[in-house]
């Protein structure tokens, strides 16, 4: 199908300038939907074996931020586990203790393994590639793809975290998604939310790395996109979870990897609101599974 017309909606789309690969030194060109304002990469790098390679999870590829083998031994003295700990909480806002829960696009699974040892739930992970693997071979529950298809139907939760701006054709993920969970089941997909970004300054936006992010929503495409597979819309609950998701945010993209003390004098009642209200990711909407 041609890449002019949205992926979401169908409508006819217009160009919204070029942005130049951080690795490649291409152009990609974007696209923006008048209709639902959903904006994509129309001429996408899709040589995945090439883009998350080696030096892609050793954050010399075209995600600095990202260092799977700092993640993957990532433990509670990290400031991941702020992140962790506001996942466990956001989705026992939506759903009592236990729920069946998988983490799709889980990378090295250390959500997975903090979910795991908490042992309240029923947690699974899924992603494709090495850093799965190595994290399967450690003992957690990752699933193939053929194991994960056995599970169809049988989710209370899925997460979907930071991947769909990753996927070229969010439709087909959202539904897959879809028939991972039960009906009542619900979605988590969290991304950036495109609306805090003007359509002729999109190319300049910190999060378009066009070589890995070809996707991006507003909240009202992405409503779109989860009716149009199978969900009805719901607001993300934004308390004391979703504020400790953002400061383990806030801290990674300040460098910070480890707690402490300085860190945790920062005045975080303040803060993780404020990051909320500027970049608005919050205002994206989850789905349940009708
Ligand atoms: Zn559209």
């Amino acid at each position: 199908m041609s890449r002019l017309t949205c992926p979401i909606c169908k409508s006819s789309t217009t160009p919204a300038g070029t942005a130049r690969g951080s690795r490649t030194g291409r152009d990609f060109t974007l696209r923006s939907c008048d209709s639902c304002g959903f904006a994509y990469v129309e001429n996408p790098w899709t040589d995945y074996a090439q883009i998350y390679d080696e030096a892609y999870y050793a954050g010399r590829g075209s995600d600095p931020l990202v260092d799977y083998a700092f993640e993957f031994q990532a433990d509670a003295s990290t400031v991941r586990a702020y992140e962790w700990r506001g996942w466990d909480q956001l989705v026992h806002q939506l759903k009592p203790a236990p729920v069946k829960w998988l983490d799709f696009g889980c990378g090295c699974g250390t959500l997975v393994r903090f979910i795991h040892g908490l042992k309240k739930d029923e947690i699974f992970g899924y992603d494709t590639g090495a850093w799965a693997a190595k994290a399967r071979g450690s003992g957690l529950p990752i699933l193939t793809e053929a194991e994960l298809a056995q599970h169809e139907g049988t989710f209370d939760i899925v997460t979907a975290i930071d991947v769909i701006e990753h996927v070229v054709e969010p439709l087909e993920m959202l539904a897959h998604c879809r028939r991972l969970l039960k009906p009542g089941g619900i979605l988590i997909p969290i991304t950036g939310n495109a609306e805090i970004v003007l359509r002729a300054k999109l190319a300049s936006w910190s999060y378009v790395r066009p070589e890995i992010h070809v996707s991006f929503f507003t909240p009202p495409a992405l409503s779109r996109a989860l009716a149009l597979t199978g969900f009805s819309p719901l607001p993300l609950p934004r308390g004391r979870g979703w504020h400790d998701i953002l400061r383990a945010r806030i801290l990674k993209n300040l460098h910070i990897k480890r707690r402490s003390l300085v860190e945790q004098l920062l005045p975080w009642s303040l803060l993780s609101p404020l990051a909320d209200s500027r970049y608005k990711m919050g205002r994206l909407p989850i789905g349940q599974a009708i």
